[in-house]
């Protein structure tokens, strides 16, 4: 969370703007919240330019259900779907799709562990797929889609989680864009879909009303009590956003926080990123020492530092660094120069 947005979260936890309420103690139907979440989905709109033929849902049950959601809500008579695997969360995406239809995993880079994206020209598309489901960017991985696929009239499905809002972004190349929030957006429990209108209506039988777009679009995501202080927080990161230059802006800090970590790791024998260039993520930087017994005690003097939470995902070890936007360029100058100090000591 950027600091400035907890601190004015702070100032008004106990009485927002006056209303003598908290946010948690308002009626999410109430006139109060009904501005607080109007003006939230009016900023992502405006940050994203998001056409009007697409509804904005802020919804509950993280990216993970919408693993299903996705295909319950998008066969819309078909029984197949394309899925491009490139790691950890791609495969989880598979396999929940693989409950509700038949799914053609189209292209896997997991033959090169995962460390790359497989070029357009070698995937195996289906024409008769309900939609072609790829992970922009692979969190745990550290690896990023330099391109958006080309699918024709095939509906777009991108689970965004980790890189909304990192940079602009052309929404009507897609069907679906979702994100849990708690990467890019807010705190967890809020997961934001965006959905092409004509894309809705038509869901698997059986599917649960909170599992169906339409629902909460017809509702306004007000179906049930949608998760409103992560609605609200996510609202303060979006004026937040337009205070640094909106996307256009943050992609500019975004990409020299990146290029200068991967510039010290690439220059250093005792550091390596095992990613390809071309997919590095701006986002999550997984990096490895060349004396991996040197682990743990890299990650105790980091903390000792103020830097934490750098351990790798436990499926892959290492170390890993989440410098999503709201990571200011000095923790990734004081990272680097603990990584080289570190390197003095030990390399
Ligand atoms: C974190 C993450 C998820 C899981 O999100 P939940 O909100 O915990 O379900 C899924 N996909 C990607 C790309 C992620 O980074």
């Amino acid at each position: 969370m950027p600091e400035a947005v907890l601190q004015q979260a702070k100032e008004e936890i106990l009485d927002w703007q006056g209303s003598g309420m908290s946010v948690m103690e308002m009626s999410h139907r109430g006139k109060e919240f009904m501005s607080i979440a109007e003006t939230a989905e009016q900023d992502l709109r405006e940050l994203l330019s998001i056409p009007d033929n697409y509804k904005v849902l802020f919804l509950q049950g993280g990216a993970s259900a919408q693993f299903a959601m996705a295909p319950m809500n998008l066969l819309r008579g078909k029984n197949k779907a394309d899925y491009i695997n490139t790691g950890a969360w791609s495969k989880k995406a598979i396999v929940e799709a693989g409950r509700y239809c038949e799914v053609n995993v189209a292209a896997t880079s997991e033959a090169e562990k995962f460390s790359t994206v497989p070029e357009q020209s070698t995937w195996h598309l289906s024409s008769d797929a309900a939609y072609l489901h790829y992970t922009p960017n692979e969190t745990i991985g550290g690896v990023e889609f330099p391109f958006i696929p080309e699918t024709g009239d095939i509906p777009l499905v991108a689970d965004m989680s980790s890189t909304i809002l990192s940079r602009p972004l052309d929404v009507s190349k897609y069907g679906v864009i979702y994100a849990g929030a708690q990467k890019n957006i807010g705190p967890a429990g809020l997961t934001i879909v965006i959905v092409r209108d004509d894309l809705i209506g038509e869901t698997l039988p059986g599917t649960p009303a909170m599992f169906d777009y339409k629902i909460h679009a017809d509702t306004g995501s007000m179906y049930n009590t949608p998760p409103t202080y992560g609605w609200y927080l996510a609202g303060l990161v979006f004026k937040w956003l337009k205070t640094q230059g909106g996307l256009q802006g943050i992609a500019e800090i975004n990409q020299r926080k990146a290029d200068k970590l991967y510039n010290a790791i690439d220059q250093s024998d005792f550091y390596a990123n095992p990613v390809d260039p071309a997919c590095r993520s701006w986002m999550n930087v997984p990096f490895t020492l060349a004396n991996p017994d040197l682990d743990k005690i890299f990650l105790e003097q980091a903390a000792e530092q103020g830097l934490v939470t750098l351990k790798g995902h436990r499926s892959v070890g290492g170390m890993r660094a989440s410098i999503y936007n709201a990571m200011p360029e000095e923790g990734v100058d004081a990272l680097i120069s603990f990584m080289a100090e570190f390197e003095r000591k030990n390399g």
